[in-house]
């Protein structure tokens, strides 16, 4: 049977990083076993709804590079569209689908109507709780004749459905990840399959919905591990293949607490508006979990494709380290061309009211790049190149021992030598070679020029060299610079 996996959010938002986990670990198994990948939308929690939900967390998979093969999707024009012969994929549109299968338990007697009240259940909870017992529905309607059922049906009594679990045995399953898992059937609630709204529960939906879009692996996070034994009763009830199970371990901070909004960013949004790139994103989050087995770190999305397997994933909570993710992504950064990286950052300049034509940007990126964290970073770190007027104090200008008349004398002297320097020879390499000369021929002290030089052109301590600087800058705007420096002593 071909392998076929599925992501099923639920449109609550946005897209938390441990749920582009999960959807990147189901395409990667998928894709590595010639399968099939699709996205379904679970949104039969009417209240949980998000407006915009839907959109947002499908154009994270899609930024990210994930593909489905059926399901939804992503129209071109940025709608929401359904590819794929086992649709409609979105569960609030199935529910006359719900409706049949569940009557088919009711028919073979492995479910029944329940009109508990919502105080009753409250009470029965309250009880359960002093009591020190498990909590769940005690099945006072498991066993109602036929005839109050249905007088009650009749009277318009509300009712939800509930499965009808075996009281004995127990429920073992061979997790891809965890292992062997034993759960008590005892302990296994009759849980709600229709809820009063006639919308079918999560662990109704999912079931048939993963039956008949032909699901063979079922990839999720371990927040899902208790409800597995409940959803393989549902298998053996209808008589359906079981799919094989993956529960992927929680996602921590340093601090060993659920990655949580609380807690800072965990939305792909707030990631990418950060200026994170896609690929190192994806690249760091394939770490979460699972490794290659050997020293390698650096896997574009088509690697990961080919060497993805489960064997390799660990059952312990992975760590999101804020630094690592930095260090993946200044790599991914560095091994962007200028052009690519100019565009990428341009953005967040003009965000920041810096505008630039594209030819300068792209020399402009080239002076940061090593350092470059994150996009977001480039006004900051860029900003001196664009500006106006540069705001720093004159004693910057100052050379360790040098002196405010001596530095004021060099600054002067190094503007009249750089205008000897024609239009053409303006780059980095020559006036390396020319101011260097220069320097050597008066006997100044290197210092004493290139610092104040540097923070004639950066208005800062730490900046990139001098000559790179006036390269990107041009001989007009470096001379400009100079002068005001100079003027300032
Ligand atoms: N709709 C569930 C969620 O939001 C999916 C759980 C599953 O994959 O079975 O996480």
């Amino acid at each position: 049977m071909p392998i076929k996996t599925r992501f099923a959010p639920s449109p609550t938002g946005f897209l938390h990083v441990g749920g582009l986990r999960t959807a990147l670990f189901s395409y990667l198994f998928a894709r590595k076993n010639g399968g099939e990948f699709l996205v379904r939308i679970e949104d039969t929690d009417q209240e949980r709804f998000v407006e915009g939900g839907i959109e947002n967390i499908l154009r994270s998979l899609q930024w990210a590079g994930i593909q489905a093969d059926a399901g939804v999707w992503l129209g071109e024009k940025g709608e929401v569209i359904q590819k794929g012969a086992a649709g409609p994929y979105t569960q609030s549109e199935r529910l006359g689908v719900y409706k049949k299968y569940v009557q088919e338990l009711l028919d073979k007697g492995n479910a029944y109507h329940c009109f508990c009240s919502k105080e009753r259940l409250d009470e029965l909870r309250s009880i359960q709780e002093a009591g020190k017992q498990p909590t769940g529905y005690d099945g006072l309607c498991r066993s109602l004749d036929e005839k109050t059922k249905a007088n009650k049906l009749e009277g318009g009594e509300s009712f939800v459905i509930r499965m009808k679990t075996p009281r004995e045995g127990s429920t073992i399953f061979t997790d891809l990840v965890r292992g062997k898992v034993t759960f008590d059937n005892s302990l296994i609630e009759d849980q709600v399959l229709i809820k009063s709204d006639s919308f079918p529960t999560y662990h109704f939906a999912v079931v048939v919905d993963d039956h008949l879009m032909g699901i063979t692996h079922v990839i999720r996070g371990e927040e899902w591990l208790p409800s597995t034994p409940k959803h393989i009763l549902l298998y053996q009830m209808f008589g359906w293949q079981i799919p094989e199970f993956a529960h992927l371990s929680l996602l921590v901070n340093e601090q060993k607490q659920k990655l949580s909004k609380r807690h800072g960013d965990v939305s792909v949004e707030d990631f990418k508006e950060k200026g994170y790139l896609a690929e190192a994103l994806v690249n760091f989050i394939a770490f979460l979990g699972w490794n290659p087995g050997d020293e390698r770190e650096i896997f574009s999305l088509k690697e990961l494709e080919q060497e993805f397997s489960f064997d390799k994933v660990s059952k312990a909570a992975a760590v999101f380290n804020r630094e690592k993710f930095d260090w993946y992504n200044r790599e991914y950064i560095r091994k962007m061309s200028d052009e690519a990286l100019a565009e990428a950052c341009r953005p967040y300049l003009e965000n920041a009211g810096l505008v630039q034509k594209a030819e300068f940007l792209t020399h402009a990126v080239g002076l940061v790049k090593d350092r470059l964290v994150r996009l977001s970073d480039a006004p900051e770190m860029m900003g001196f190149l664009f500006a106006e007027e540069l705001a720093y104090e004159s004693e910057l200008l100052i050379w360790k021992k040098s002196t405010r008349d001596d530095t004021a004398k060099i600054l002067k002297k190094l503007h009249v030598f750089l205008q000897s320097i024609g239009e053409n020879d303006w780059t980095k390499e020559t006036l390396e070679i020319k101011v260097g000369e220069w320097i050597r021929e008066n006997e100044y002290g290197t210092g004493d020029v290139l610092w104040p030089m540097r923070v004639a052109l950066s208005g800062a301590k730490n900046s990139p060299g001098p000559y790179e600087m006036a390269g990107v800058l041009g001989k007009t705007r470096t001379l400009q610079l100079i002068q005001t420096g100079h003027k300032r002593l």
